[in-house]
């Protein structure tokens, strides 16, 4: 079924909430200060073990942005965007850079605090602040 390609990372080390699987390390947090739809989100400057999805405008707090929404390679579970291209110049920093939100993953601070059971949606809208 296809290739599957998944690299395990060593550290301190955020998991996909689902299946387990490793996405981004603690040490590669740029900014922990962004919200989604269901809350906190961080700003990784790496993630592995995600596919991007299409690209697409998206207008966010901060101005429009070039995003595709990055999903778990392994289960498929939406986990957060990837920012292409910000249109805001102040804004530059994000480009390349991916969002995880908090409530999709399990990692090293807080694990398991998270009990909102809510049906996804879909997306991501929203920005840091
Ligand atoms: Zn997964």
């Amino acid at each position: 079924m296809g290739r599957l390609f998944v690299v395990s990372l060593e550290g301190k080390i955020y998991c996909c909430k689902h299946c387990g699987t490793h996405l981004a390390l603690w040490e590669d947090i740029v900014s922990k200060s962004f919200h989604c739809r269901h809350g906190k989100a961080y700003l990784f400057n790496k993630v592995a073990n995600v596919t991007a999805g299409e690209k697409e405008e998206r207008m966010m707090m901060t101005g429009l942005h070039t995003v595709a929404d990055i999903f778990c390679v392994r289960c498929g579970s939406i986990v957060g965007w990837k920012y292409e291209t910000a249109h805001e110049k102040s804004q530059k920093y994000k480009e390349g850079k991916s969002v995880l939100e908090r409530f999709k993953i399990s990692g090293p601070d807080g694990s398991n605090y998270w009990t909102s059971h809510e049906a996804y949606v879909g997306g991501s809208d929203a920005d840091d602040v």
